[in-house]
């Protein structure tokens, strides 16, 4: 693995500050609050809200509609 465990523990989204985790497949880094994925180039983590993507809430969540 390129990111070190004592890496993503520094690291924190910069729109909202929360903490971010490894995609499962190592392609990025996703914010657990807002769930921007900030991808990683050269195995630099690119920590920049321009180059996120906004990655939907499919997998386990569904937004709840009233
Ligand atoms: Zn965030």
């Amino acid at each position: 693995m390129a990111i070190s465990q004592d890496l993503l523990e520094i690291l924190a989204c910069p729109a909202c500050k929360a903490k971010v985790e490894l995609k499962p497949d190592g392609s990025g880094l996703k914010c657990v609050e807002c769930r921007r994925v900030y991808p990683i180039r050269d195995d630099i983590p690119v920590m920049l809200v321009d180059e996120a993507t906004i990655e939907d809430g499919t997998e386990d969540q569904q937004p709840e509609k009233s």
